[in-house]
């Protein structure tokens, strides 16, 4: 059955068809999407603008009722979609219900958050005049998001956008349709008006720009490469819209000299390898004090040794297939320019062969890596990380802020000295004391500095500085 796009409240079938295969099966079909053309996505824009002026204006609660709906849905069929999230992303049965439990559980927050969206009011600083501030939704939203989460991102743009008013045009990646149609047809069913919320699915070349240079988009909220987002952000400015965009990161882990030494590999092994690696927030780089280096190394590889590596369906998988051929090419790639870099492979980086066709790597891990290499300096995005030997504390500090990025970074340590002084002093918008550098909460923000983000925060009720615009008002007595 063909799966398609939604546009202005009807399922519109578009100009042609994808197939949605999954990465630990290449003949598992999950189904076949429709990819919209560019007038397809001109009409979701302008049944999103038509639709503003009256979504706008209902009530918060009846856009509560709606948002709460399809929560309670998602949590509902949380194991029924987390397999097909499985099956199309290729992280674990378990990670990809968790996930679809995070997606459900972010509706119901901003449910509520539709209900708290409060004002100021002021006395002027002339008599007799009074100030009002108030957030008003900002119109029509673009909404472009990544294959890596393929129903969380989408959720945490999703429900911010409705909740304070505004309409969406959605655009999920290519690779992952199955989990945004389902977002679709839930938000459909809990009787969410006509074209509030469409669903364009297709090529980010084709569909994407459409919805970035259309000047009926006001805002766009987007999550993927640095490349292009930044590309995304100029065109963004270029026409006056407001942009949000959450990119890439190279997110260091430092062990310290006393850290608890199975808390720091647990933490090594969640954060650089779990979901195969493929989270922006993942730890690629793991600076390790001298003192404990070769414990830690040692203790690492074994671990290691015991992750399965399978089809992320069946029980007891650790570690399920890399996304895709490209990505899977992009990281034996990486592996190779580390190996010519001059870093060693302490474990893996090789292909396994499973029951079934798909994209298996065995993580790998680099020794003997500099922080100047490669590696350690652009995202590769899979189970890749690599050890960089430091002397003491003050040069893993160093070490950890000497990148372009900023989104997460963590530190084990036993020290209370050490964890108050790193999360002063790093440069990362998410700092992790003892805990995975991956893996955040949804009802606080979530976002980075530097090369990895730009606009305001992500998730929590930050998420209104982005989906709402302030108004000054005077009034006069
Ligand atoms: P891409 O940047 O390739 O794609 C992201 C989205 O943008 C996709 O939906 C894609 O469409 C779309 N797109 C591509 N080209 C254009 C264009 N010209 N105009 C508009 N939209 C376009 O990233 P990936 O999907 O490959 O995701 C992996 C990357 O995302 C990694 O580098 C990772 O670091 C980053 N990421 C960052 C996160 C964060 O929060 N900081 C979270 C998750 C991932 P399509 O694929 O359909 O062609």
């Amino acid at each position: 059955m063909l799966n398609r796009n939604l546009i202005a409240g009807e399922w519109t079938a578009g100009s042609f068809a994808s197939r949605n295969t999954s990465p630990s099966d290449i003949s598992d079909l999950i189904g076949e999407y429709a990819s919209a053309d560019a007038q397809d996505v001109d009409r979701a824009i302008e049944a999103a603008a038509a639709a503003f002026p009256g979504w706008s204006r209902a009530t918060p609660e009846f856009r509560s009722d709606i948002l709460d709906r399809v929560g309670t849905e998602i949590l509902a069929r949380q194991e029924e979609i987390g397999r097909i999230l499985a099956r199309e992303e290729g992280k674990t049965l378990p990670e990809a219900i968790a996930e679809a439990s995070r997606a459900g559980r972010i509706f119901r927050y901003f449910a509520g958050e539709a209900l708290r969206l409060e004002g100021e009011r002021l006395d002027s600083i002339r008599a007799g005049i009074e100030v009002e501030i108030i957030r008003e939704p900002e119109g029509v939203i673009g909404i472009i998001t990544p294959w890596n989460f393929p129903i969380a991102i989408p959720a945490w743009k999703i429900a911010p956008a409705l909740a304070y008013g505004n309409t969406v045009v959605f655009k999920p990646a290519d690779l992952v349709p199955g989990c945004a149609w389902i977002i679709a047809d839930v938000l459909h069913r809990a009787g969410i008006p006509s074209g509030v919320f469409n669903l364009v699915m297709g090529k980010g070349s084709i569909v994407g720009e459409v919805i970035v240079r259309s000047p009926r988009v006001r805002a766009v909220s987007f999550t993927g490469s640095v490349p292009t987002g930044r590309r995304i952000g100029v065109e963004c400015m270029e026409r006056g819209k407001k942009v949000q965009l959450e990119l890439g990161g190279k997110n260091p882990l430092i062990v310290a000299a006393d850290a608890d030494l199975d808390v720091a590999v647990n933490v090594a092994l969640n954060g650089s390898y779990f979901s195969t690696g493929q989270r922006c927030t993942a730890s690629s780089r793991l600076i390790v004090d001298d003192a404990i280096h070769d414990k830690f190394v040692e203790h690492l590889v074994e671990a290691m040794g015991r992750l399965k590596v399978d089809n992320s369906l069946n029980p007891g998988t650790d570690v399920g297939p890399v996304a895709s051929q490209s990505q899977l090419e992009q990281d034996l790639k990486y592996i190779d320019i580390g190996r010519a870099e001059g870093a060693r492979l302490a474990f893996g980086g090789e292909l396994i062969k499973a029951e079934t066709e798909g994209y298996f790597l065995k993580p790998a891990l680099f020794v003997d890596s500099t922080n100047e290499m490669r590696i350690n300096r652009e995202e590769i995005f899979g189970p890749v990380a690599s050890v960089i030997r430091v002397k003491n504390y003050e040069e893993a500090v160093a070490v950890a802020n000497d990148t372009e990025f900023g989104l997460a970074s963590g530190i084990s340590t036993t020290s209370l000295k050490l964890a108050s002084d790193f999360k002063r002093r790093s440069q990362a918008g998410m700092v992790m004391v003892n805990v995975p550098t991956a893996g955040v909460d949804y009802h606080v923000p979530f976002g980075g500095r530097k090369a990895s983000s730009y606009g305001p925060r992500e998730q929590g009720k930050h998420a209104r500085e982005f989906y709402t615009s302030l108004k000054t008002v005077y009034v006069q007595s």
